[in-house]
């Protein structure tokens, strides 16, 4: 008997029809002699639908508040797929995220878990019941509610699995597996049998949403065994894992992201402590920086040019505004209209040309790149948004199709 949990995202449980499809899938794990912890996303587009009410009510809600509405999408959805199972003569239980002890930090709608108390899933694991539990949320210090940032219920996932100690964590999604694109982009793209932990780490946080990237995160500490596969087809999907055979692309895949702004900071001083100040405000409020770049600027002053979540923008200008006699800068030039595409491949390390490749399709496609940034296993280029999904085809066509 094995512990398995499964995690089915917002399509698998879009409808009735589609819940019942998830049970049957449940039902079939189960009646095989297992252990089941389910974890569940909201159904469909609810998330986005509650953003939306939201806005009819308050500009700009408080996180707390808006933390407080999203976490009830994942709550229908377990209560309907526990009905499902209850038809089906199953004994199972469904508990939100407070009832199991999920605990978290208490940064709302970027909140992450700490750790998970036991007791609760064990004793109804004993009494032999499906544990179904909502994903994308925990339970701050004080008891209130958190959510994990979008796509967050991958994390509560392989949090649960890790904690659990379980043999095998699924991810069911509409796609039936990671490809080396996203395939709705690129029909060409190509299934992965398997992939390494930190390249999926990397596809994951330069945009792939197939996982959440601190799923990846904590799969790779805990050695979680992780799968993705698809809710609605029953075929092999693709395993997430240590080691896998190097392909002889040398890269795993591209990623793109369009959820960025670019904030540069002109005219500021050419002294020692100057781009602590500025990364420690952004730091202290939340403000995730990603791709930095420092220039010299006109009569010994810098620029500063760093990208943030689009969501965080007007945060950090009102901020870095609010500090200006401290900072002392000229001015702020910010744009969101830019993208990211990245890619992505442990074989990166070996192989110095692969950067040059990439260049070279972009090159061919007369797409301009506006900032480089590389990690041990991955080169990012900044481009105008209108460019990304050209590029993605054209690096993705030089890498995959010659
Ligand atoms: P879920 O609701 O099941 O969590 P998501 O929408 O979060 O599903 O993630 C699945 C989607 O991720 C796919 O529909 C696909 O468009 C997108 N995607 C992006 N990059 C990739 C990739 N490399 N491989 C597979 N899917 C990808
Ligand atoms: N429902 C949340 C979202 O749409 C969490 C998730 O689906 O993983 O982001
Ligand atoms: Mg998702």
């Amino acid at each position: 008997m094995s512990l398995i949990v499964q995690k089915f995202g917002g399509s698998s449980v879009r409808d009735a029809r589609r819940i019942q499809n998830v049970a049957g899938i449940i039902a079939e794990t189960y009646l095989e002699g297992n252990d089941v912890i389910v974890v569940l996303s909201a159904q469909g587009d609810t998330t986005d639908d509650l953003i939306a009410k939201a806005e009819e009510i308050n500009r700009h809600p408080s996180k707390r508040e808006m933390d407080m509405l999203l976490a009830t999408g994942e709550q229908i959805s377990v209560a309907l797929c526990a009905m499902a199972l209850e038809a089906m003569g199953l004994p199972c239980v469904s508990l939100a995220a407070w009832q199991v002890g999920i605990q978290s930090t208490g940064v709302h709608s970027d909140a992450r878990i700490k750790k998970i108390d036991s007791e609760r899933v064990r004793s109804e694991l004993d009494q032999h019941r499906i544990v179904i539990v909502t994903g994308f949320q925990g339970v701050d210090r004080s008891g209130d509610v958190t959510t994990l940032g979008r796509g967050g219920s991958d994390t509560s996932a392989v949090a649960l699995a890790a904690a659990f100690h379980a043999d095998l964590c699924q991810i069911y999604t509409d796609v039936d597996g990671v490809y080396t694109t996203d395939p709705r982009i690129v029909p060409e793209a190509r299934k992965l049998e398997e992939i390494t932990y930190d390249e999926m780490l990397e596809l994951a946080s330069q945009g792939a949403q197939v996982l959440h990237n601190r799923s990846v995160e904590l799969a790779k500490k805990f050695r979680v065994k992780l799968e993705v596969l698809s809710s609605l087809e029953r075929k092999p999907g693709t395993k997430v894992k240590e080691v896998t055979k190097v392909e002889k692309t040398n890269i795993a895949g591209v990623a793109k992201d369009t959820s960025i702004a670019r904030v540069a900071l002109i005219g500021l001083q050419h002294n020692p402590g100057v781009a602590f100040q500025v990364f420690d405000l952004l730091g202290k409020n939340n403000i995730n920086v990603d791709i930095i770049l420092q220039s010299i600027g006109r009569e010994d002053t810098k620029d500063i040019s760093f990208t943030i979540h689009r969501k965080d923008r007007e945060e950090a200008e009102s901020l870095l505004n609010e500090h200006k006699d401290v900072l002392k800068f000229d001015h702020i030039e910010s744009d969101d209209q830019i993208g990211k595409v990245s890619i992505v491949g442990v074989g990166l390390m070996s192989n110095c040309g692969v950067a040059a490749k990439m260049f070279e399709a972009l090159y061919e496609a007369g797409i301009n790149i506006q900032m480089i940034n590389t990690s041990e296993i991955r080169v990012s280029v900044l481009l105008d948004e209108e460019d990304v999904n050209r590029a993605v085809k054209a690096i993705h066509s030089k890498f995959f199709d010659e």
